[in-house]
């Protein structure tokens, strides 16, 4: 068997490469040690992840990937597909044993607006369906579907049998049937082999390619140095249910707080709820790994709102359970071998807060088709996609660490947001001047990088006068009105759409 790509990872994102690349006449084979259904975490679409899927939809004319770039289309053409509105991030400060309360507001919340109207508004994946679904389109348009197998080898051949020059001979077995090579070899039904031109890791944080190539290790390099726990969850009250009507904060939002990547706010970390539309809620709690990962009943009990919220909730997948991490984050260089590459989210996983790996992945997505199905050098452009990735890679683990570091105190955790949603923002922006950005997140400007770096160097110490500095040399790439003291914290403006 020979072709063209090989994808490792049926995911979202290596679903849609391999569709992509089907589409255009490539020969695929699509390799997962799962099969769908399997529960996913990833799940808060952004504005970029949002425009980059409909910019491949159109592209690539798969019209389903449109369709899924925006609420309103995605109820119209597969409400089947369980999915939560998203018109933006809503932060909300607890303090332990207190009933959340503003004496101003926006003293302790925060509401930045990613969409204008609902219909129009990003979403939250329920990963299992929609993972499934993109893999099943991909198998519709030929790619070659061997879910529920591994790789258990890869050698490079210089020519292989077909005459080819540098391609890989690729051995898979059946998932769970590998066994050690001292004992008895898998029974020929579960072994098969195939010679590639290509192959693609889009196995998310597992990065299978470093297993079978000397890749270079980067994650010591990375400030931040996050643990989680997460699930999802029936029977979740929405925040605008437990909050006292008198104190409501969602008096004069943009949008309700429950449409919204939720960000709850404690001590030590940060809890995300994202409502999807089928009465089930992705929760989970991410601290710094010197933090102990406290369980859902201790929050409960410690932060009477949280409490109110999750009081009556149970469990509902994954079916193990509440899935615990260790250190969350790892870097690897994502340039395996001539023609053998990881997309960003199998080369860098980093951290929930800013919800950036989809966005993140749909971008490797899109680079990647191009250099497949178009470039002249790939070498030269492998290259590139490399640097592109490392620039990228370093400036947002700068944008989360600096957050982190500013959890405790809400005004500077609100700067340190300001920053990341500039850099998103312009980002954004970009796109919708029909433009590609050579990286993600503005992180290709080396004027607004400086600027980063230097918010980063005061933001620790800083208070209202530091804060109008920030601010005013935040101006250039202030469109959107962040940081002004007269909104509340309300930030109306979108992009997108
Ligand atoms: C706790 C947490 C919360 C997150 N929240 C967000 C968020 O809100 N927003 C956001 O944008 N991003 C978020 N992310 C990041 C997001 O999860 C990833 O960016 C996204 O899932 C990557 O998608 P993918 O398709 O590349 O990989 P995955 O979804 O990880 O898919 C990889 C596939 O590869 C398969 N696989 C793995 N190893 C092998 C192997 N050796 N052989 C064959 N197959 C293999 C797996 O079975 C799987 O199907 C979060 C990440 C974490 C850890």
């Amino acid at each position: 068997m020979r072709v063209d790509v090989t994808v490792i990872g049926s995911g979202f994102a290596g679903s849609i490469l391999a569709w992509i690349l089907a589409a255009r006449g490539r020969s695929v084979l699509l390799v997962d040690r799962a099969k769908h259904p399997r529960f996913a975490i990833g799940e808060s679409s952004t504005p970029i992840a949002d425009t980059i899927l409909k910019r491949l939809g159109e592209t690539y004319r798969l019209k389903p990937l449109e369709d899924l770039s925006c609420w309103g289309t995605w109820q119209d053409s597969n409400p089947q597909l369980p999915c939560g509105r998203k018109r933006g991030f809503s932060y909300l400060i607890h303090d332990s044993g207190q009933r959340f309360q503003e004496t101003a507001f926006g003293e302790k919340s925060l509401l930045v607006a990613a969409s204008p109207t609902d219909f129009r508004s990003d979403t939250h994946w329920h990963r299992s369906t929609l993972d499934e679904f993109l893999w099943s389109q991909a198998v519709k348009a030929g790619v070659m579907d061997r879910t529920g197998y591994e790789i258990i080898d890869i050698s490079r051949c210089e020519i292989d049998s077909y005459g080819n020059r540098e391609s890989y001979k690729i051995r898979c077995a059946a998932a769970g049937k590998v066994r050690s090579r001292t004992q008895e070899e898998p029974s020929f039904e579960d072994v098969f082999e195939v010679e590639t031109d290509w192959i693609i890791d889009a196995s998310g944080s597992s990065g299978s390619l470093s297993k079978f190539f000397p890749v270079q290790d980067r994650t010591h390099q990375l400030k931040t140095r996050t643990h989680a726990w997460f699930g999802h969850f029936g029977g979740v009250k929405p925040w605008v249910e437990v909050v006292d009507a008198s104190r409501r904060v969602d008096f004069e939002n943009p949008f309700s707080v429950d449409d919204a990547a939720q960000h709850h706010l404690l001590s030590d970390g940060w809890m995300w709820m994202l409502r999807f539309n089928h009465g089930v809620t992705s929760v989970g709690y991410t601290a710094p790994v010197d933090s102990p990962l406290v369980g859902l009943d201790v929050l409960a009990r410690r932060y009477p709102m949280i409490g109110d919220m999750v009081g009556s909730a149970e469990c509902v997948a994954p079916d193990s359970g509440i899935v615990q991490t260790k250190r969350l984050q790892r870097w690897l260089e994502p340039v395996a071998a001539s023609r053998c590459v990881m997309l960003p989210t199998a080369s860098l996983t980093l951290d929930p807060l800013h919800s950036t790996g989809i966005a993140h992945a749909l971008a490797g997505v899109e680079r990647l088709a191009t250099l497949i199905l178009d470039a002249k050098d790939h070498r030269v452009e492998l290259a590139r996609y490399s640097q592109v990735l490392m620039n990228e890679a370093r400036f947002l683990d700068r944008l989360v660490n600096l957050a982190y570091r500013n959890l405790a105190r809400f005004d500077r955790f609100t700067v340190a947001c300001m920053v990341y949603f500039a850099a998103a923002i312009r980002c954004e922006e970009t796109y919708q001047a029909g433009m590609t950005p050579s990286h993600l997140w503005n992180a290709g400007d080396e004027a607004f990088c400086e600027f980063v770096h230097w918010v980063d160097s005061v933001l620790d110490q800083a208070d209202g006068v530091m804060f109008e500095r920030i601010r005013d040399r935040m101006e250039r790439w202030n469109n959107a009105g962040l940081m002004d003291p007269d909104v509340g914290n309300r930030f109306a403006y979108t992009a997108t759409k």
